[in-house]
């Protein structure tokens, strides 16, 4: 909490009664009404965009279409909200101005609250430190009536002409508390976190027209399409466009989660485009915030963040949302599993599209450099090569290997640079989630049992942990004492079993499959954890360590199965711990950098 305010003001009636200094004693006593009003306010008004905030809200809870904001002097010359909702009835006018009073808790229950605002403090608060005049009609005959406070105190009451809807001024902000003034006193800081807030509020509120006047100067403005990738892109401008993507919506622990994010190409320094939307709020829970950096680790460069509207719909007893003053928090029952889910929606959002090439280009060398480094022997470029036909990438066809760890690709929208290793990793990762989704089913016998001899500290930890390897499809047996058997393993391309799925084995052996013992060893010896967590790092090491490895020489046959069987994954872009593995260079890309 901040105490600026608590500073004597210059020109008001009375020096407020607080003060922070030495002279502490006294007795203890009531605070003068309008000094308390004052201290409460700083909690929900601490510059002019909470202002802003709470209105508009306020005109989204009347159920407007249209809403019209705008701003002088950073907020502290005016800032008036004018709406088309179902209006304040005369009567009420000065009672939506007192504490506590709202229209918004029929049953005094804060779990049902479906309104942005519940605690009828907001329109109080804002008396409390400016001046404020609300005008205000329920129908369209003309006539509404329009109500000033000045100092919390009546000094206009009378009709005035209004066609339904409420519209909402403040003038004078800040203007009895100097240090609130001096540090809200930046006229195009106010006018940044004002535009910010209107455009989460935009994208939260997809169906509603917003408009935002700065200086009389149009500063922003939705269609209220009820789209959000539209309200996106109004908001954040044409050229993200191309870069957003939808997420395919799920259902997890009554929860509805949806969204659009941008691709990792757009991003930027702060994670204020980083919007959730909880039940038509926009928040920033915190414990979510982890999930959808962790989805763009190593997609983007550090520091910067995409841009991301997430939307959670659920049950409002699930979510507490009286836990922050300003209400820019909530507080999620199920958390957990929905940062979970979140993330996965994310990771395969992200995974089903190439990454294209990041500017500025650094692969000039590497360019100039693969004819000479091409690993397969000239004929080839004379037989034509069929391209590669899969689901989830473009036609791609094989142009051959480079420094022994990237294949280069064409396609129709350009070249593609594939990182053979991850690649793999990923085909690998998937097989093992689809295993054990099937509980194991899809394993076969190896030729030969790899035996395991536990160390005596993890013969037991091993023994617990049986099932859950019987369940991707590794079944050991006990071979007395503290030696185990492995008899089957999961089908794993490339590793035990060919990577095109046929079985003549020509492509039997690129992966690691000494590593999995000694993988399934070390994860047994690492702090078990949470049950979940624990088969995750087990999916993810088997897959990295089981990989083909960089710097291996691949022959035609083997390149042109990798790539069909990454085709074949629904998230072909990023490998398991979220690095990239293919990266575009577009036809775009080509003709600026070559100036064509
Ligand atoms: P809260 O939004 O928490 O109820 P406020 O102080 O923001 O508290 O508003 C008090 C009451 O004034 C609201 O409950 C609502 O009935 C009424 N009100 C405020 N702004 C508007 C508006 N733009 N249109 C219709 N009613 C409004
Ligand atoms: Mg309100």
């Amino acid at each position: 909490m901040e105490f600026d305010w608590l500073a004597p003001a210059g020109n008001s009636e009375q020096p407020l009664e607080l003060s922070i200094g030495p002279d502490l004693s006294g007795p203890i006593r009531l605070l003068p009404e309008r000094t308390a009003a004052q201290i409460a306010a700083g909690e929900v008004i601490a510059r002019p965009a909470s202002v802003v905030k709470e209105l508009v809200e306020n005109a989204l809870d009347a159920g407007a279409q249209h809403i019209r904001v705008d701003i002088q002097d950073g907020g502290l010359g005016l800032i008036r909200v004018n709406d088309d909702g179902i209006g304040i009835e005369a009567r009420d006018l000065w009672l939506a101005c007192q504490r506590h009073a709202t229209s918004k808790l029929p049953h005094d229950d804060l779990r049902r609250v479906r309104t942005l605002g519940f605690r009828g403090e907001a329109l109080p608060s804002i008396a409390a430190v400016a001046d404020l005049t609300l005008t205000s009609a329920t129908d369209d005959h003309g006539i509404g009536r329009r109500l000033t406070l000045r100092q919390g105190r009546t000094v206009v009451d009378e009709p005035a002409p209004r066609g339904q809807g409420t519209t909402v001024t403040v003038q004078r902000l800040f203007e009895r508390l100097p240090a609130r003034l001096a540090a809200a006193a930046r006229t195009q800081t106010e006018n940044a976190q004002i535009g910010q807030l209107l455009r989460r509020l935009a994208v939260a509120a997809t169906s509603v027209r917003l408009a935002l006047y700065i200086e009389e100067r149009l500063a922003l403005q939705t269609s209220g399409s009820g789209d959000l990738t539209t309200a996106m892109i109004e908001v954040y401008g044409e050229a993200i466009a191309s870069s957003m993507i939808p997420l395919e919506s799920r259902e997890i622990a009554g929860a509805h989660i949806g969204g659009v994010v941008s691709g990792p190409e757009v991003n930027r320094p702060g994670r204020a485009q980083v919007v959730m939307i909880v039940n038509g709020r926009a928040v920033q829970p915190r414990g979510l915030q982890a999930s959808i950096e962790s989805a763009y680790r190593g997609l983007l460069p550090r520091g910067r963040h995409p841009l991301a509207t997430l939307v959670i719909e659920t049950a409002p007893d699930l979510v507490d949302i009286n836990i922050h003053p300003a209400k820019l928090d909530v507080r999620l029952r199920e958390e957990r599993a929905l940062g979970t889910a979140l993330g996965e929606a994310l990771r395969d959002a992200l995974g089903r599209r190439p990454l294209p090439l990041r500017e500025p280009l650094e692969f000039g060398r590497a360019l100039v450099d693969p004819i000479s480094a091409l690993h397969e022997e000239p004929d080839v470029w004379d037989a034509p090569e069929r391209p590669i036909i899969t689901p989830y990438l473009p036609p791609l066809t094989l142009i051959g290997q480079v420094h022994n760890r990237l294949l280069l690709l064409e396609g129709e929208r350009g070249l593609y640079l594939l990182d053979q290793h991850r690649a793999h990793e990923r085909i690998i990762y998937e097989r093992l989630r689809r295993n054990r989704a099937a509980h194991g089913e899809e394993h076969h016998a190896l030729p030969e049992p790899l035996l395991i001899e536990l160390r005596p500290a993890l013969a037991h930890r091993f023994a617990r942990r049986l099932d859950e390897f019987a369940a991707l499809g590794f079944q050991c047996e006990e071979f007395g004492g503290r030696t185990y058997l492995l008899r089957a393993a999961p089908i794993l391309p490339g590793v035990f079993h060919s990577l095109d799925g046929s079985s003549n084995g020509s492509t039997d052996t690129i992966g690691e499959a000494d590593e999995v013992v000694s993988t399934m060893l070390s994860l047994i010896g690492e702090d078990d954890g949470e049950a979940e967590d624990w088969q995750e790092r087990l999916l993810v090491q088997l897959s990295c360590r089981t990989a083909l490895r960089r710097g291996r020489a691949l022959n035609r046959p083997t390149m042109r199965a990798l790539v069909e069987a990454l085709g074949q994954t629904a998230t072909p872009a990023v490998c398991p711990h979220g690095s990239p593995l293919l990266m575009h260079l577009s036809e775009a890309t080509l003709e600026r950098q070559f100036d064509w």
